[in-house]
């Protein structure tokens, strides 16, 4: 979307950017807050996983130590259970706006909620 370059920045009118949304991963089994979306600045769509979980510890056990227990998770069966959190959403669209760099950067909150009536 035009010659739009890298830049670090915020405006308080992108906070809960439209046509955001936010749902379950899996829908069944949730590990993940999905997030998806177009950028409010570049309005290129970009997309997220959110762990619906955190995992502590002294030792960081790194992306792959990560991603394994993630997947373990979700064979837990644990259910959906409803909430709401404020994610800090980063530009992470697959244009290239500026060599070397991801996104626009621009950046914003969104307020996701999830969590199911029926649940
Ligand atoms: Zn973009
Ligand atoms: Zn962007």
């Amino acid at each position: 979307m035009g010659r739009i370059t890298y830049k670090e920045t915020t405006q308080t009118k992108w906070n809960n950017p439209s046509g955001f949304a936010a749902d379950l991963k899996p829908p069944d089994k949730p590990v993940f807050l999905h997030l998806a979306g177009p950028c409010p600045r570049c309005k290129d769509p970009m997309d997220y996983d959110y762990p619906l979980v955190t995992i502590q510890g002294v030792a960081d056990i790194g992306a792959e130590g990560t991603e394994k227990v993630m997947e373990t998770l979700e064979g837990l069966g644990h259910r959906p259970r409803s909430g709401d959190t404020d994610v800090d959403v980063i530009c992470a669209c697959i244009q290239v706006h500026t060599k070397d760099k991801e996104g626009c950067g621009a950046y914003c909150v969104f307020h996701a909620t999830w969590g199911a009536a029926n649940g």
